[in-house]
């Protein structure tokens, strides 16, 4: 049986991610995987949803276990992908989305070389401090810090295989929902197996 795909979305806090690969769920029915983290719950988030909200001890306790496929401190709070959910869904077959930051996305990189990196951009800056802004969770101080963080994480753009606006919402989903369908037909080494399926099905 295939294994599922591995994707990686990043970009700047508030560009979206959250957004479309909510729609993403719904649209293609993948697995969002659903990391761990020590930062407090936004309102409207969900336990087990958004997040699974545990203490710095609980967190380093996971590490140590080596229950991480990555991990990074972002903003002061750290951020983790527990590893044996995702494993397990893609050997059932589902493509797996990681929402993560840039630094988690090159530990995947060097560790799973197959996924697929895609960035998410804010059509201008002044849009992404208006969503930021609209989220109504940061203080003008931590918004500052998001913002100028974002500069800093678009250098990083050419180490992702795809880019994508997110102008308008519909269009950005579409885009990216093309790519995750495109990436299932790559020439990889799995369609060597229908090849010799065809060649055992032709009466010699
Ligand atoms: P991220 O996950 O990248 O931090 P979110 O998905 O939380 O960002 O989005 C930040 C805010 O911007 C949310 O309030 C969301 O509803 C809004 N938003 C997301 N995409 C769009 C869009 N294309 N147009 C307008 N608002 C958007
Ligand atoms: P937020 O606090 O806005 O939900 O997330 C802050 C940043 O942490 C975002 O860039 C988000 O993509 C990133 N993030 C969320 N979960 C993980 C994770 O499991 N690992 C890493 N490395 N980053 C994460």
């Amino acid at each position: 049986m295939y294994e599922g795909l591995l994707f990686v979305v990043s970009g700047p806090s508030g560009a979206g991610k959250g957004t479309i690969c909510k729609r993403l769920k719904d649209k293609l029915n993948i697995d969002l995987s659903v990391s761990i983290t020590t930062r407090e719950p936004r309102p409207g988030e969900v336990e087990g949803v958004s997040y699974y909200y545990v203490s710095k001890d609980e967190f380093t306790k996971v590490l140590d276990e080596g229950g991480f496929l990555e991990y990074a401190l972002v903003f002061g709070n750290y951020y983790g992908t527990p590893k044996e959910s995702v494993m397990q869904s893609l050997k059932k077959g589902r493509d797996v989305v990681l929402e993560i930051d840039i630094q988690g996305a090159m530990q995947i990189r060097k560790t799973s070389p197959d996924a697929v990196f895609i960035f998410i951009l804010p059509p201008s800056m002044s849009e992404l401090r208006k969503r930021i802004t609209g989220r109504g969770s940061e203080t003008e101080d931590a918004i500052n810090m998001r913002l100028g963080k974002a500069l800093k994480e678009v250098s990083y753009i050419d180490k992702y295989d795809y880019c994508v606006v997110n102008g308008e919402l519909n269009e950005a989903v579409e885009r990216v929902a093309a790519i995750i369908k495109a990436e299932h037909s790559r020439v990889s080494e799995d369609i060597y197996d229908l090849i010799k399926m065809y060649k055992e099905e032709l009466p010699c």
